[in-house]
Order: C-alpha cells, then sequence, then structure tokens
C-alpha cells in the first residue's frame, strides 16, 4: 500500500514540476527557422502560437519581405533564464543578422513567457517608420489584452498585421497615435500640479531676489560706483534665474539693469572740493585714458567713464567691465585684451589615436601670446560587421540601435 502512495505522489510531483522546468535558451541556442525554410519566420518551439495564426503571420512577413524589403522575425521562447529580454532582444537580432545589411531593416518581435515580458526590436533602417513610441503602442494596444488571456497567436498577429499596416502606409501611424491621448488624466493632473509648484516657488525665489537687489541699492546708495559693481558681480546668478523661472526672473533682470544703469549715471561730487562733477562724452574721455586704458575702451571690453570736477578740474575714472566680450585679461600686461587668434590641430585624430590641438590668445596690448593645448578624443567608428549568415535561407546581416520597445502582460 505504501509503495502504491509512493508512486502516486512520486508521478504527481513529476507532473507539477514538469512544467515548471521550462527550457531556458540562449542567444545562440534559439533555432531559426528562417535558415531552413525561407517560408518560415515564427520561432515558436513550445507551440505558443495556434496554426492558423502561424500561417497568417507567415503570410503577412512574406508580403512584407517582397514589397519593402523588410525582414521580420517572431520568437516566442518559454525561458531566457535570467538574462535580460531587451538586452537579449538585441544579441539575438545582431546573432540573426535581421534586416538586409544595405538598410538595416530588421524587425524583431520577441516574447518570453516566463517573465512575462515582450521586445518589438527595430532595425536601424525602420527606427524612423516605426518609432520608439509607436512600438510601445502596438504592444499596449494589440500584445498585453491578448496574452493576459493566454492568445498569443492572436495578439501576435495582430501586432504583425498593425506594423505592417504602418510601413505600408505611413498614415496609419497618425491613426494610432490619435488612439490614446499622449497624457492620461493621472499623469496630466500631476504635471499641473508640478507647474504650480514651480510658479509658487519661482514667484518666492524671484520676490527674495528683488528684495536682495532693493537691499543693495539701499546699503549703497551713497557710492553709486560700488553699488554698480556688486550688481555686476552678481549677473551670473540673474542670468541664471532668468533661465530658470523665465517669467520672474526677467522682471528681476530688467530691474537689475535699470538700477546699475541709474548708479552708472547718478551726479557725483569731487572727492577734493566737495563740488559737483560732471561725466566727459566718449569722444573727449580718451585723452585722460592710459595707453592699455584707450585699447580696452576701442576693442569693448571695458567701458570707461570719466568725471571731471565743474570747480577745481580734478578727474575721476570708473571701470565698467563688459561681460559679454571676448577679450580676457592677459597674464603679462594684466588689461583686458586677449582674445583667440589661431585654433589649429596639431596631431589629427584617428580611428587608433586621439589627437592635439592648440589656441594661440594673443594680446592687442603688450602683443604677448599664450597657447593652450587641448585633447582630441579618439573617432569612434560605430561596427558595420553584420550577424552570422548561414544555409540556403537566413537573413542578410541587418544591424539595430536598440530601438523599438518593452512591454509586459
Ligand atoms: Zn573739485
Ligand atoms: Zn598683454
Amino acid at each position: 500500500m505504501n509503495r502504491v502512495y509512493f508512486h502516486i505522489i512520486a508521478l504527481l510531483m513529476l507532473l507539477v514540476a514538469l512544467p515548471l522546468q521550462a527550457r531556458q535558451y540562449t542567444v545562440e541556442s534559439v533555432p531559426n527557422v528562417q535558415v531552413t525554410d525561407r517560408t518560415q519566420y515564427v520561432t515558436d518551439p513550445d507551440g505558443y502560437i495556434d496554426n492558423t495564426s502561424r500561417t497568417h503571420i507567415n503570410n503577412l512577413l512574406a508580403q512584407l519581405r517582397d514589397s519593402n524589403s523588410v525582414e521580420a522575425a517572431v520568437v516566442m521562447l518559454p525561458s531566457i533564464g535570467n538574462d535580460d529580454i531587451d538586452d537579449f532582444a538585441t544579441r539575438l537580432f545582431t546573432h540573426w543578422g535581421i534586416g538586409k545589411a544595405s538598410n538595416d531593416n530588421g524587425l524583431l518581435y520577441i516574447a518570453v513567457m516566463d517573465q512575462r515580458q515582450v521586445v518589438i526590436r527595430t532595425g536601424y533602417g525602420l527606427e524612423g517608420v516605426l518609432p520608439d513610441i509607436l512600438c510601445s503602442r502596438i504592444i499596449r494596444q494589440y500584445i498585453t489584452p491578448a496574452f493576459r488571456e493566454g492568445a498569443y497567436g492572436k495578439g501576435m498577429s495582430e501586432a504583425v498585421e498593425q506594423t505592417l499596416h504602418i510601413i505600408m502606409t505611413p498614415e496609419a501611424s497618425a491613426e494610432l497615435m490619435a488612439d490614446e491621448p499622449i497624457f492620461d488624466q493621472e499623469t496630466k493632473a500631476l504635471l499641473v500640479s508640478i507647474l504650480l509648484v514651480y510658479l509658487i516657488c519661482s514667484f518666492f525665489i524671484s520676490l527674495i531676489h528683488s528684495i536682495q537687489i532693493k537691499r543693495t541699492t539701499n546699503k549703497l546708495s551713497n557710492n553709486p560706483y560700488e553699488c554698480y559693481k556688486e550688481l555686476y558681480n552678481s549677473r551670473t546668478m540673474m542670468i541664471l534665474a532668468a533661465i530658470f523661472f523665465p517669467f520672474w526672473g526677467i522682471i528681476n533682470y530688467i530691474y537689475s539693469k535699470n538700477v546699475m544703469k541709474k548708479m552708472r549715471t547718478n551726479p557725483r561730487n569731487c572727492d577734493l572740493c566737495g563740488s559737483p562733477m560732471h561725466r566727459l562724452s566718449e569722444d573727449v574721455d580718451n585723452q585722460f585714458l592710459s595707453p592699455q586704458e584707450d585699447i580696452e575702451e576701442r576693442i569693448g571690453s571695458v567701458d570707461y567713464d570719466v568725471w571731471m570736477c565743474n570747480h577745481c578740474r580734478n578727474t575721476e575714472i570708473l571701470r565698467f567691465d563688459n561681460a559679454y566680450t571676448l577679450y580676457s585679461e592677459c597674464p603679462y600686461c594684466h588689461a583686458k585684451t586677449m582674445s583667440l587668434s589661431h585654433d589649429r590641430i596639431v596631431v589629427p585624430a584617428t580611428t587608433v589615436s586621439a589627437g592635439e590641438g592648440e589656441k594661440i590668445y594673443t594680446c592687442q596690448y603688450c602683443k604677448k601670446r599664450k597657447i593652450d593645448t587641448y585633447f582630441i578624443p579618439m573617432i569612434v567608428v560605430p561596427k558595420t560587421t553584420g550577424g552570422s549568415n548561414f544555409g540556403g535561407g537566413g537573413f542578410g546581416g541587418g544591424m539595430t540601435g536598440g530601438g523599438g520597445a518593452r512591454g509586459g502582460w
């Protein structure tokens, strides 16, 4: 009696364990049906796809190959172990060389049953007509719902039908895109609240910023030149604020610019006698500048304002740096008169070695030169060798850049 029980239990355990131990495939062990028979496009060793669907898919893909020279393969695998399906799809694509090597128009549909994942992988040449977002839609609309009900043949043949439709009639992509709104309600609400939080934060940050400008102006009201310089030095922050918080940031930027302009033209009194001064015009002020200052002003890297006392003729020269200039300070004479005069390649980069270039800066004032060398990275050429192509049939050696999409069910 015990022996009988033992046998029954052993048999039951075997029956339960058998389907769990699905065969694991590697890229090398997946049979390529195309190699043995050119009319076959579906590799499905465990028979998930029914015969009617298989015939239908084979007909569709043959039609696609004949009319548009697109090479496609459908692969249904019980398991690939712990391998990543995305990665597996790309490797299988390259291993089989799906698509003509000349135009990389390959297409691979692969489903892994134990992972409940599916990937559509497109060759370089198909990325334009079948962008990733369309592949993702096809998976969500046709494969996922059918696969959830175990209708693998139906899901796969509808997905193939839809891809065929898109490749043959490009207007079809617009239809598929129109079916689904870009954002669902939940995402929309989330985006709106993010936008609101952003606007409120932006408002308060900008408010604090304008208070700061106001405080600088008040603090240095008796020294307009210092006030101007302080605002000038905070320009990076000002520009960043204008970029990240466009609306309020730009208002602050304009506000600070105006304050700076006012500070520059504010009436001044003489340090020696206390009498009011007047600002000399640009043509007259040149005679009061040193040769270095004269060159800086002429090339526009620095602006000099010359103020003269109405009473004692005492002069005061104020320096205003121009932030938007190609000139930088010369390390030898310290005039702001150095600019890039030559940029040349000394050693060109090749596919096997990095190169070197040099930038030569020349000072307009002391005429000295400064040389900066820089590195040119090695030229990287994408691999052009296709996958294996053996036997009478097989694919044409096409490549993929990993285009396509992935989905689960
Ligand atoms: Zn004076
Ligand atoms: Zn110099």
